[in-house]
C-alpha cells in the first residue's frame, strides 16, 4: 500500500479523495486548518512548514504521494498565499521527501477558473515567487470591491497551472522521478460552491461561466477518481498537464483554442 498525504482533507474534494485512497487501502495524511491529522495553515510560510515536517513525520518519513486540494475563493490576497504559494512550497518541500519513494507523485487542484480573466501582472509575481509583491497586487484588486477582488481566484489557478508545466520538467520533479500534474474542475457540489447555487440567480451565474453539458455539476468523488490515478503507479508518464474534469466546459468555452 502507498502513503499519501492529502491537504484539504476535512472538506470537500480533499475529503473524497482522503475518503477514496483510505478506501482502497492507503495510508493517508490529512492536512487542513482543522479537523485533519496535521493541523495546519498554508497560508504562510511558517505553517507551510510545520504542515510539511508534521505530514512527514507521521508518515515515518516516507511518502508516495502528494495531493494537493486546500483552496479558497474569497476576492481578497490570502487565496494567492493557500492557493498558490500554499501549494507550490508545500510541494517543494515534500519533493525531496517523495523523491525517496519507488514510484512518487504529485497533483495539485487548479480550476476552471485559470482560464478565465485574470490579472497577468499578479500572475508574473506568483511566478516569480514573490508573495509579498502579488499579495500587494491582490489587495490593490481587493479594494476596487468584490467582483476586481475576485480576479485573486482565477491568476491563482492560471499561476498554478503554469507553475505546474514549468516545473513538471524540472531536475527537482522530472529529475527525481515525480509526475507533476493539475486537475480542474468545472462546478464541483462542496462547501465551496454551496451559497452560490443555494439561489436560482446563483446556479444561473455559475452556469453562464461554467457551461457543463456533459452530466452537469460534478459530486467530489468524480475529481476525487482523476486525482487517484494520477497520483497512483499507474501514472508514469503524463506530466505537466492541466486535466479538465468539467463536464465539457473547457470544450465548450476554449474552443478550438488550444
Ligand atoms: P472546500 O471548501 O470544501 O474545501 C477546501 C478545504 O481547504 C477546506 O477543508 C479548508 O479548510 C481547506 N483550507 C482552506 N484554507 C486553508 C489553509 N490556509 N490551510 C489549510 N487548509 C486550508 O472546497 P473544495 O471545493 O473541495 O475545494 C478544493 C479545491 O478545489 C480548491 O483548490 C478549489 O479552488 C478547487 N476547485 C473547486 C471547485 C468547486 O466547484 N468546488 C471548482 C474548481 C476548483
Amino acid at each position: 500500500t502507498r502513503t499519501y498525504i492529502v491537504t484539504g482533507s476535512a472538506s470537500g474534494i480533499g475529503a473524497a479523495t482522503a475518503e477514496l485512497l483510505k478506501e482502497r487501502g492507503n495510508t493517508v495524511i490529512g492536512v487542513d486548518l482543522r479537523n485533519a491529522d496535521v493541523e495546519a495553515d498554508l497560508s504562510t510560510p511558517e505553517g507551510r512548514q510545520i504542515a510539511a515536517d508534521r505530514a512527514v513525520e507521521l508518515a515515518g518519513g516516507s511518502v508516495d504521494a502528494v495531493i494537493a486540494c486546500a483552496g479558497i475563493s474569497a476576492p481578497i490576497p490570502l487565496t494567492v498565499s493557500v492557493n498558490f504559494f500554499g501549494v507550490t512550497e508545500f510541494l517543494d518541500r515534500l519533493a525531496p521527501v517523495l523523491a525517496g519513494s519507488e514510484a512518487p507523485r504529485a497533483v495539485v487542484v487548479s480550476s476552471m477558473a485559470s482560464l478565465q480573466p485574470n490579472s497577468p501582472e499578479l500572475v508574473d509575481a506568483m511566478l516569480a515567487g514573490d508573495e509579498a509583491l502579488a499579495r500587494q497586487i491582490g489587495q490593490k484588486l481587493a479594494d476596487q470591491g468584490p467582483q476586481i477582488g475576485y480576479l485573486n481566484y482565477p491568476s491563482s489557478k492560471r499561476a498554478l497551472s503554469r507553475w505546474v508545466r514549468r516545473e513538471s520538467v524540472s531536475d527537482r520533479y522530472a529529475g527525481n522521478g515525480i509526475p507533476l500534474n493539475a486537475v480542474a474542475p468545472g462546478t464541483v457540489l462542496t462547501a465551496m460552491t454551496k451559497e452560490l447555487l443555494a439561489t436560482p440567480e446563483g446556479v444561473k451565474m455559475v452556469d453562464e461561466n461554467v457551461p457543463m453539458p456533459l452530466n452537469g455539476h460534478s459530486e467530489p468523488v468524480v475529481i476525487a477518481r482523476l486525482l487517484a490515478w494520477l497520483a497512483s503507479e499507474e501514472n508514469s508518464h503524463l506530466a505537466g498537464q492541466t486535466i479538465y474534469c468539467d463536464g465539457g466546459a473547457d470544450a465548450t468555452l476554449r474552443g478550438d483554442d488550444i
